[in-house]
């Protein structure tokens, strides 16, 4: 039995950017059960299977407890002293680019605040990325592009005050479950309602939609030129608004409108019944909400996609109003929170730019820090590279398995085991990653850790500790400031998250004037004595306010300097890759009951009975073409490596297209590492690499 804090504890889930509220409760025999938490506002007492399954995956099997070197076990003293002096000597040698921090969504926003530090403005290197880049970076950089700033303009309750909900590279029934609870208890209460699903597959989503749009892999692109050039012609159209509240909308419009109906029905593969469908739902509807995800994010052109769906909205007026608006829904816990506080390789902290010598300088003097990086760092595909090729010769990996989860696997795995110093903070021993480590820091998990994070809705939630620290585990902020001090920095001396956060909140109000308003304290309203009991709030919250702020973008006033939003012209990519090697294309993504690489998803036996191996999802027509029975093993190839699951021939998959998740590592099911077959290619704006849209052959497993 392990000792534990108090009996009822407010938490928040681990899992996706929904955030829901969880209320904990530790039995005196120490057994532990959850619950949602009625009080929250992300999902008023629901949860989904994962979260309802947290207890069962909160036992010590597999945990790291203690500090160990070259696999044996060590004291933290020596374990610290060894990185500190492998990363100091490395900058020695090398230069600040020679090290780099990969961590991750699952990180608590204190821990990233240090993490971002540390690397940005004492090391002086900006190679800080974060496996958030696979999860949402294509819609920062669209929100940044259109509004000059990464903001999300709503919030859940617009998604149910919408009158029609369009869906697009979201299976949100899987991948946000509590949401999608949200919008069909919202349509069944009110049956008018109107639900559009924009997807290749007929995924469960679409059992509460009133049409699924089974769009070609990136032909979402077309679609919304094609919309907006049809918006462009008839009375939805704003053109008060978007002379007061834009620029650039008749570049954007004649782009759109060089696509002819040929080229739509072409690019998106759709009928032209159902484009002209869609587009006089979406003409007539004025409460619109667009929400997006992966299936956006997750392409080499998901910043032309986000800025597609956001140039919709703003011919129309469509943001800022309940109801209306675009949404990203974000996939892991606290993507959000990472970057509020500059988790990416090309942020800086407090919403400030890393390209923004005043916010450099700014960022500098309130950090008393000797050397700011003055560029943007590695993204995580590059970051790999650099691992690959030597650039990198210290690379820290923080809650997070990039030898599962990143593109290129393969070539991932290999880097990282040429590496010549690697470091891995996590809580369980052994991951494909955690044994490439030179130093494997024990890390704490959910319920033993403590701090913040932030839904995909802006709103902050506690993560609290219920369980004491198993072994000798720490957090993974502590980790960090102990190497800073250990490196010879001053600025470290934390002694709690709540003293993290508090310097986060006062850096968001130092000197913030100027043009960049938007996030003028945009913590500072939270007290030092207020942390503990923090309830969840949406940011900003401003000394002073007590209220959240639930939209933005209400006043058409934007924060370009001019105050205006930004019509973006988009081209359609070129989205058919295969080739007579490669005929078909793979469509990476998640299944409902587990949760990225199964290292705690998969120590549950009743959310493993869902579905209980990888699969590949193929077209009943293309299985008899190519000799695939149904559950029978099938080898999917690209010229990035190969991957063994079993066949899932279904209608719901549209034809040329194989589905397979991402979930199983070799742990779990040998050969089934489906990234292992995605290449390193990325969005040009973002960095996010494309996971949807892989050529690849699948053919019967034959063994041997
Ligand atoms: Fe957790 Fe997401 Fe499920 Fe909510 S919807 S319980 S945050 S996994």
């Amino acid at each position: 039995m392990r000792a534990t804090i108090p009996p009822d504890v407010q938490t928040t889930c681990p899992y996706c950017g929904v955030g829901c509220g969880v209320i904990a409760t530790v039995a005196d025999h120490g057994a532990v059960t959850v619950k949602g938490d009625p009080e929250h506002p992300a999902n008023f007492g629901r949860l989904c299977s994962k979260g309802s399954a947290l207890a069962e995956t909160i036992d010590l099997e597999g945990r790291v407890l203690f500090p160990e070197i070259g696999g044996r076990q060590a004291e933290w003293d020596e374990a610290l002293d060894l990185v500190a002096g492998k990363f100091s000597q490395a900058i020695t040698d090398h230069g600040p680019d020679s090290v780099a921090f990969y961590v991750s969504g699952q990180l608590l926003t204190e821990d990233y605040y240090v993490a971002n530090k540390l690397m940005k403005g004492f090391i002086g290197s900006a190679n800080i990325d974060t496996n958030s880049r696979l999860c949402m970076s294509s819609s920062v950089a669209g929100h940044r592009r259109a509004f000059g700033s990464d903001t999300v303009p709503g919030t859940y309750e617009d998604i149910e005050l919408a009158d029609l909900v369009v869906l697009t590279g979201s299976n949100l029934a899987w991948c946000h479950p509590v949401i999608y609870q949200r919008l069909a208890a919202a349509k069944a209460a009110r049956p008018s309602m109107k639900i559009v699903v924009i997807d290749p597959r007929r995924t469960m989503t679409c059992d509460i939609a009133d049409l699924h749009l089974a769009v070609r892999p990136d032909g979402d692109v077309a679609l919304f030129m094609g919309l907006l050039a049809h918006l462009a012609a008839g009375p939805a159209i704003d053109r008060t608004y978007i002379g007061t509240h834009t620029q650039g909308f008749a570049e954007t419009l004649a782009a759109a409108s060089a696509l002819s109906l040929a080229d739509l029905t072409e690019r998106t593969g759709l009928p032209a019944m159902e484009l002209r469908e869609f587009f006089r739902l979406f003409e007539t509807t004025e409460k619109v909400v667009t929400c997006y995800s992966q299936g956006v994010n997750q392409s080499s052109s998901g910043t032309d996609k986000v800025n597609a769906i956001i140039n919709c909205h703003l011919a129309t007026g469509r943001i800022g109003r309940p109801g209306m608006g675009p949404f990203s829904l974000t996939g892991q816990p606290n993507a959000m929170g990472g970057r509020e506080v500059g988790g990416l390789a090309n942020m800086l902290a407090a919403h400030m730019a890393l390209e923004n010598a005043g916010d450099r300088e700014r960022v500098q003097r309130f950090w008393a820090s000797p050397a700011i990086a003055d560029k943007p760092g590695l993204k995580a595909v590059d970051m790999f590279h650099a691992v690959a090729d030597g650039r990198v010769k210290a690379l820290w990996i923080m809650a997070t398995n990039p030898v599962v989860s990143m593109p290129d696997a393969d070539a991932v795995e290999a880097a990282i085991r040429a590496c010549p110093f690697v470091v891995v903070s996590d809580v369980l021993k052994d991951t494909d990653t955690t044994r490439h480590a030179h130093v494997l820091l024990p890390s704490l998990g959910w319920g033993e850790k403590d701090g913040t994070v932030t839904n995909s809705e802006r709103r902050i939630s506690r993560q609290r500790q219920f369980l004491a620290a198993p072994g000798e585990a720490r957090p993974d902020w502590w980790q960090m400031a102990e190497i800073g001090r250990r490196m010879g920095f001053a600025g470290f001396d934390y002694r709690s998250q709540a003293d993290i956060f508090a310097e986060h909140a006062a850096l968001s109000a130092f000197e913030n004037g100027g043009s960049r308003d938007f996030d003028i304290g945009a913590h500072a309203g939270i007290d030092r004595k207020d942390y503990d009991a923090l309830a969840p709030f949406q940011w900003p919250r401003p000394a002073g306010s007590s209220s959240d702020r639930t939209r933005f973008f209400a006043d058409g006033g934007f924060y370009h300097m001019d105050r205006k939003a930004r019509f973006i012209a988009v081209q359609p990519p070129v989205s058919d890759h295969t080739n007579e090697k490669y005929p078909l294309t793979l469509n990476t993504g998640r299944i409902r009951d587990h949760w990225h690489t199964l290292t705690r998803t998969g120590k549950s036996a009743r959310l493993s009975g869902h579905i209980a191996e990888p699969f590949a999802e193929i077209h009943p027509r293309d299985a008899m073409e190519l000799g695939i029975r149904g559950a029978g093993l099938v080898e999917l190839e690209s010229p990035h490596g190969k991957a063994v699951v079993r066949a899932l021939v279904t209608e719901r998959q549209a034809r040329g297209n194989v589905f397979v998740p991402m979930h199983w590592n070799e742990q779990f099911a040998s050969r089934a590492r489906i990234d292992a077959l995605v290449p390193p290619v990325t969005d040009p704006h973002s960095g996010q690499p494309a996971s949807k849209n892989v050529a690849v052959a699948i053919r019967p497993f034959k063994a041997g």
